[in-house]
């Protein structure tokens, strides 16, 4: 079956005698056994529940993987696979991560003995001459979040193989309909759910998947044990949105091409990160492992002033930390998504300030062009404004 017919076509409730055409929400806690020392398939939804069970199958298969595991949010998804490392190990990771992975592998993990340490992914050669033999795990975004640089993910799960560490790929700029990393050789591909496969700013929720079966058992065992798997309701509305993903995805990446084309051409703007583009750096890699560019996008303006008030003129881009949503959402991540990189990781990554981040949603794509058009009239005629008051104070 195509992903499209994959999508809407799936077994949503096992061993339901009424064939309901959505999956119930088995909002129950425990499980009646029928034996004192005999398990049913559940007992207790911290260790399995079948709406999650549904929904760990379907991602998994829209994956390409055979074990799926839902979180209650992405960064538990994360917090889970560094679980999988013991003191003395370390983590390579490309030097330009979402904030909140930064903090946690650099001022959490630190913690338990296990060292973080960054490097640019996109010089594969020069990203492995720093994996020691300490390294267990690599860990990347493609495009990463929020420059859209590209990674060459064939190469970088071969890097990591040959050096004996496992390869994992946070694959929420792209969402499986894009992208599918455990295709290109990585061992666990991640998902801030939260993003494009919920798509609705409804649930916060997170998602792990990979191939192999002992991984898969280590990573339930965690799961389990922490405590940390998504609640039945937050299932139920993750497989109602995860439905409607190439739909959603279709129209949201036809908009963010519509826009970066329309940032390219305008003179405030510098420079547009969008691997869509077909002078962009990566684009021609980015195409040899995804079928599309995808709905993020980024820009820089050359002032920071000037990025903030475009951001704030914006009547249709909703101001938000978070991507993937059907509504556009525009942001400054050196100051949102990303304030919380630790001041020496941050040291390591170009973030620029006047960095401005869209997520384009489904609206028109005419609209959401026009509403640029009007914010940056905006925000260019207050800094005239501002200029000439200067003067005068002056
Ligand atoms: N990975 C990426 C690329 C993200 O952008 C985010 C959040 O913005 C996360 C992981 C963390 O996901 P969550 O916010 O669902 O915990």
């Amino acid at each position: 079956m195509d992903f499209a017919s994959r999508l809407v076509n799936f077994d949503v409730a096992p061993r339901d005698p009424y064939r309901p055409m959505a999956t119930p929400i088995y909002q129950s806690a425990t499980f009646e056994q029928e034996e004192a020392t005999a398990f049913g398939p559940y007992d207790y939804s911290r260790s399995g529940n079948p709406t999650r069970t549904v929904l760990e199958e379907q991602i998994a298969s829209l994956e390409n993987g055979t074990h799926g595991f839902c979180f209650s949010s992405g960064m538990a998804a994360i917090s889970t696979v560094t679980r999988l490392l013991r003191a003395g190990d370390e983590i390579l990771a490309d030097s330009d991560l979402y904030g909140g992975t930064c903090r946690l592998f650099t001022r959490i993990l630190d913690r338990t003995g296990v060292v973080a340490r960054y490097s640019d992914a996109c010089d594969p050669s020069r990203f492995a001459e720093q994996i020691t033999e300490r390294t267990k795990l690599v860990y990347v975004e493609s495009p990463t979040n929020p420059l859209l640089r590209v990674i060459d993910l064939r190469r970088l799960a071969d890097i990591a193989h040959s050096h004996g560490a496992l390869f994992c790929v946070d694959n929420s700029v792209m969402s499986p309909y894009l992208q599918n990393p455990l295709a290109l050789g990585a061992d666990i591909v991640l998902h801030s759910a939260t993003k494009f496969l919920c798509g609705h700013s409804d649930v916060t929720a997170g998602v792990a998947v990979v191939r192999d079966q002992a991984l898969g058992k280590e990573i339930y065992f965690v799961q389990n044990a922490e405590g940390n798997g998504l609640n039945p309701f937050d299932c139920f509305l993750l497989l109602r949105g995860m439905k409607t993903l190439k739909l959603r995805l279709d129209c949201q990446q036809n908009n963010a091409h519509g826009i970066a084309k329309y940032l390219a051409c305008h003179p405030q703007v510098r420079r547009v990160y969008y691997p869509g583009l077909s002078n962009a750096v990566g684009h021609s890699v980015h195409f040899q492992q995804a079928r599309g560019a995808g709905a993020v996008l980024s820009f820089t303006t050359g002032s920071i002033e000037l990025s903030k008030r475009i951001v704030e003129a914006t009547r249709l881009f909703k101001i938000c930390v978070s991507f993937g949503s059907i509504n556009s959402t525009i942001s400054l991540p050196g100051c949102m998504s990303h304030a919380s990189v630790p001041p020496e990781v941050g040291a390591l990554r170009e973030l620029p300030g006047d960095l401005v981040r869209i997520s384009a949603g489904i609206e028109d794509a005419g609209d959401l062009v026009a509403d640029l058009q009007q914010a940056f009239a905006t925000a260019g005629s207050s800094a005239r404004i501002a200029t000439e008051d200067r003067t005068e104070v002056a």
